[in-house]
């Protein structure tokens, strides 16, 4: 049994660091982080690290932390993301309390500080089409060429910036860019775009704007406007931080936020891009963004991880300064840390057999007293019933065992866990010779489980009163990718996809009491592993999802030395 771990405290690393001296040389009084989101799809693992990273510093430092979407982009964004992911960030454990904000708030701002650097000669309106300007700008090693439009008046370049707000152009005939330098040899320098028209209705705006402006224009300056001390993204936009750090220098804003880099998150067998999971929505590979199989944490909390168990992980793999890949077992494992500490411990059979006690009174019911969870004494106990029928594995019986099989077989006793000592008598079989019962006796002197002359069968077994149990549908679920590291050799993502990622199971039958277990909350089917009933449970008509095996694939990767994390 593995001793029960207990919450990671959170580790230092280069961020908090640098909050912690800010904070003890006076550079800010309150760190302020923020979170931000593009509302153009669900949050995902990947995601669960940033928001950890940014509440849990604003945390442990006594400072805030905003929650902003980013939402610049009206072709993708809906409001169906922004309530899923206000929902996932509270079900991780964590509140921004009135600090909610959207990029679209700032569209004035952001416009009139556009108009500022037009009036300062550092913007200008360009008639190029955008695959000219992809064309102009070079690669990286040669230099951009400027655009015809790049010396333009300044009123000119005003005049048309106003008729491009005012719905004058159709989209993709101008755009607004900001006049720094063909020639750097960071393409981001080289006079990016701030703004394009887009005659498209926007989620909050509506139809008030017909020019958006870019993510690189918006991002830095919302920062500023709410006095973020500290912004926190990953490393694929260090190449920006110049441009970010430009817009600042050369703009009125109220405060200079400034930038840190951190490794994103990486999984073993499974996907963590929006885009990508998209597809798998909309192509119908998975049954929508909640189901069990997505790397989302709609999805992952359908399927039974408790949040505890991924902020356990985000602290656990720590935040790092270059990329690398965790494997996914390592957060399987995390989680199963969690959940063999507080899962309470319940009866299912997958796959019944039906077990007759040819001694046992017809018609009698006893009530078994049995733990709720053997690691927490404090978790007490239950009553199951107990009957002349149950249903015991199909797999735990072997008409002829073979060597180190020591469960059930012909004149084998056996124990049931809680009850009694059971030894098969006789096997029944149908007229194709497949076995359709057990008929066994009982020793009377063994309830509860122990014999009074010490003696002790090799295997216990989980059960279930067969006029007692109610019946199930039992959700099987393996990762969605075959590839360890799905779409990295060029090869289609969609051809990875695990054939076996789901098996449905019908047929199966858990004890009385997990029919009122709530939606989403995980327990133990004893010595098969850790289930959640689905949102698509019924009373009558349950159905459970398995949140993980009890098999511990990590600890045998880590004793081959085959992980990233020691
Ligand atoms: P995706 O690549 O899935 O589309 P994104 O970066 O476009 O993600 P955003 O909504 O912009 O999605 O992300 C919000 C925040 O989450 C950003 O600060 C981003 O850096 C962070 N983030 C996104 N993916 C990861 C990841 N895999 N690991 C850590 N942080 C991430
Ligand atoms: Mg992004």
């Amino acid at each position: 049994m593995t001793t029960p771990a207990q919450t990671p405290p959170a580790r230092s690393d280069f961020i908090r660091d640098i909050v912690a001296a800010d904070l003890r040389d006076g550079r800010i009084r309150e760190v302020v982080t923020r979170f931000p989101p593009e509302p153009n799809g669900y949050l995902h693992i990947g995601h669960a690290k940033s928001i950890c990273l940014n509440f849990g510093i604003a945390r442990e430092f006594g400072g805030r932390c905003h929650l902003r979407f980013d939402d610049t982009n009206p072709m993708k964004e809906e409001q169906e993301y922004i309530d899923a992911i206000e929902r996932d960030i509270r079900w991780l454990g964590f509140d921004w309390g009135d600090h909610l904000y959207f990029a679209s708030d700032y569209f004035e701002q952001l416009f009139e500080w556009a108009i500022h650097l037009v009036k300062a000669g550092k913007a200008y309106v360009d008639d190029l089409s955008a695959d000219e300007i992809r064309e102009y700008r070079g690669t990286l090693t040669e230099p951009g060429r400027p655009s015809p439009w790049r010396d333009r008046p300044v009123d000119e370049n005003l005049d048309l910036f106003e008729r491009m707000r005012a719905g004058e152009f159709p989209d993709g005939a101008r755009v607004l860019r900001a006049k720094i330098d063909m020639a750097s040899p960071n393409i981001n320098l080289r006079d990016p775009v701030m703004y394009r028209i887009l005659h498209a209705e926007h989620p909050r705006t509506g139809d008030a704007w017909c020019i958006y402006p870019m993510y690189d224009f918006a991002h830095g300056q919302s920062d500023a406007i709410e006095h973020i001390t500290h912004s926190i993204c990953t490393l694929e936009f260090e190449a920006h931080r110049p441009l970010y750090d430009w817009f600042i220098q050369n703009l009125p804003v109220p405060a200079e936020p400034h930038q840190y880099e951190f490794a994103r998150l990486n999984l073993t067998h499974t996907v963590l891009s929006k885009r990508v999971l998209l597809r798998l929505v909309d192509e119908g590979v998975v049954r929508g963004w909640d189901d069990p199989r997505m790397p989302t944490l709609s999805g992952i909390r359908r399927r039974g991880f408790p949040p505890e168990g991924i902020r356990d992980f985000a602290t656990l793999v720590g935040v790092a300064k270059t990329d690398s890949v965790v494997e996914v077992e390592y957060l399987e494992h995390t989680v199963r840390d969690v959940l063999n500490r507080r899962a309470l411990r319940r009866f299912g059979v997958l796959d019944p057999l039906k077990v007759v006690l040819t001694d046992y009174p017809e018609g009698q019911v006893e009530e078994m007293d049995v733990p709720n969870n053997p690691e927490d004494p404090g978790a007490g106990t239950r009553k199951v019933p107990f009957s002349r029928e149950l249903w015991i594995e199909r797999d735990d019986f072997m008409e002829e065992p073979v060597r180190k099989f020591f469960r059930l077989a012909p004149g084998r006793e056996v124990r049931l866990r809680s009850a009694y000592f059971i030894t098969c008598d006789e096997v029944v079989k149908d007229e194709e010779g497949r076995i359709v019962e057990l008929r066994c006796t009982h020793d009377p002197a063994t309830r509860g489980g122990d014999a009074p002359d010490g003696r002790r069968p090799k295997a216990t077994l989980h059960w279930v009163s067969a006029a007692h149990a109610v019946p199930a549908e039992v959700r099987l679920y393996e990762h969605l990718f075959t590839d360890p590291y799905p779409g990295v050799d060029g090869r289609d993502i969609f051809e990875t996809v695990n054939p076996a990622s789901e098996q449905v199971l019908t047929g199966c039958f858990v004890e009385p009491s997990l029919a009122s277990l709530p939606v989403g909350e995980t327990v133990q089917f004893e010595r098969l592993g850790y289930f959640c009933p689905d949102r698509d449970s019924a009373p009558g008509a349950l159905v459970f999802n398995r949140t993980l095996t009890l098999k511990d694939t990590w600890a045998k990767l880590r004793k081959q030395g085959k992980h990233d994390l020691a």
